[in-house]
């Protein structure tokens, strides 16, 4: 072998994160390279941190591949390290619409809206979504959130989607790693690539690194580093999401996620409970022109989170929020995920991973490796361990969480940090 590492995975997004655990278990000896000074502070630190079963993913998608088999694995992963999860389940409500002139326009929307839900519960099935999904009436509704405002028509009832600490699961996947022979470089930025025939040397601005396969999972910067190979598939679009977060004391106002009924855009705008009792609402969804991560709030945007509150559970307008959180997902000009390996490059980009990234990353993983051997025919340096070790942790006073070998990390989340903060919200 003349390289030092089987694979280079570029990003310690959630996503480069996931792969370096699925690969290390797997045995092959990983580097990962991330430019900044902290793992997961980019797209990955601006989420919602939402497991969603993937019921709104296209059919015959990589997405809804991912998700699925992210599903079959993440529990037991949480178990054993102790990550902090909850399956609250979550409604999708339909609302009336307010301002409907006609009745017969009354009517075709109100089935029309009806005549949705029914499609997506249908189609969730047809994708074999995990989970008995099934519509619930406006009473219904209202026996589950009684704090909701008037006006809802009818729902779906999601009972598996669950809330997790978002950064500590991928953080305990980095290092599980770090105990099967894989290595994490953060303040080391990739400028350049030289891929040869069955070896690449990766440039950094802390020198080079050879491997034998690359890994691109640059998240916001995904298309440029395609683009140092010549590989380049998609652009990215950021999207942007913003939210408003609310003390603990609120979290007794909802019992579970509240969905709005999707566009082919966004999800909309949830209203929920972290996995610490904040109730918080967002994301939003801007396509703006810059890939750095805002960390000012809009105030226009601001405003319409307030109403969306206002209009979803009326009662949490009486508290005052206490801090917003903002984040920009690495869209593209497609919706699914964009993953295309390059053989004659020893190179896989992994791009586009916009809206479900915590929920796929497990799948996402699997679904390189198995590119891996397949169109790379590369096999690992070391044998594969099908064991995972319990990892243990504790959170420190000063926003670190500390592991038993002393290594540690600062919050980058804000539902990890706003989690361990005791501000109350009341007006
Ligand atoms: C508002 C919002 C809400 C969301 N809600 C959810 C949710 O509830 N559930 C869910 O499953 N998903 C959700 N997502 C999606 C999820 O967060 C993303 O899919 C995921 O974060 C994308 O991860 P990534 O690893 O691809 O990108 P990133 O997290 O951006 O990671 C890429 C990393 O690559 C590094 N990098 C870039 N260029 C270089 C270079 N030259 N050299 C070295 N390193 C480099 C970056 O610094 C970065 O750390 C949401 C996203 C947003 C923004």
């Amino acid at each position: 072998m003349d390289y030092e590492y089987d694979v280079v995975i570029i990003g310690g997004g959630v996503v480069g994160c996931a792969t370096l655990f699925i690969l290390s278990q797997d045995g092959y000896k990983c580097l990962l390279v991330e430019k900044n000074p902290e793992i997961l502070s980019e797209a990955s630190s601006g989420n919602s941190g939402m497991l969603h079963t993937g019921f709104d993913a296209p059919i015959n998608s990589k997405e809804l591949h991912c998700i699925k088999l992210c599903q079959d694995e993440i529990f037991p992963l949480l178990d054993k390290w102790k990550v902090p999860d909850k399956r609250t389940g979550a409604i999708m409500v339909a609302w009336n619409e307010q301002q409907i002139r006609s009745r017969t326009y009354f009517y075709m929307r109100f089935f029309s809206q009806r005549r949705k839900l029914a499609d997506i519960q249908k189609s969730s099935e047809d994708k074999g979504v995990v989970g008995d999904m099934y519509q619930l009436s406006a009473s219904q509704v209202y026996e589950r959130e009684p704090n909701l405002n008037q006006g809802v028509q009818g729902g779906i009832w999601i009972p598996n989607e669950t809330v997790l600490d978002p950064w500590l699961f991928p953080v305990c996947m980095v290092q599980h790693s770090l105990h099967r022979n894989s290595k994490v470089k953060t303040d080391c930025k990739v400028t350049g690539i030289t891929p040869e025939y069955n070896r690449t040397t990766v440039h950094t601005q802390h020198g080079a690194i050879t491997c034998r396969v690359v890994v691109n999972c640059a998240g916001l910067y995904g298309d440029q580093i395609d683009n140092l190979v010549n590989c380049q598939t998609f652009s990215i679009k950021p999207r942007k999401g913003q939210y408003l977060v609310y003390g603990q004391n609120t979290s007794g106002l909802i019992n579970s996620s509240i969905l709005p009924v999707p566009t082919d855009k966004t999800k909309g705008i949830i209203v929920f409970k972290s996995v610490y009792n904040n109730v918080i609402v967002g994301p939003t969804a801007e396509d703006i022109p810059s890939r750095q991560v805002p960390p000012e709030a809009d105030g226009i945007i601001r405003s319409k989170l307030y109403s969306a509150t206002g209009s979803t559970v009326p009662c949490l307008s009486s508290y005052s929020n206490i801090g917003e959180y903002t984040g920009l997902r690495p869209a593209t000009q497609y919706k699914d995920y964009q993953i295309t390996t390059f053989p004659e490059r020893n190179w896989i980009s992994v791009g586009g991973i916009r809206s479900t990234g915590l929920s796929g990353c497990l799948g996402i993983g699997k679904y390189v490796r198995d590119e891996i051997r397949e169109k790379l025919s590369l096999e690992p340096t070391f044998g594969p361990s099908s064991t995972i070790e319990t990892l243990d942790w504790s959170f420190s006073q000063n926003h670190t969480v500390k592991f038993a070998d002393s290594t540690e990390y600062k919050f980058v989340h804000p539902i990890t940090t706003f989690g361990h903060q005791t501000h109350s919200s009341r007006l």
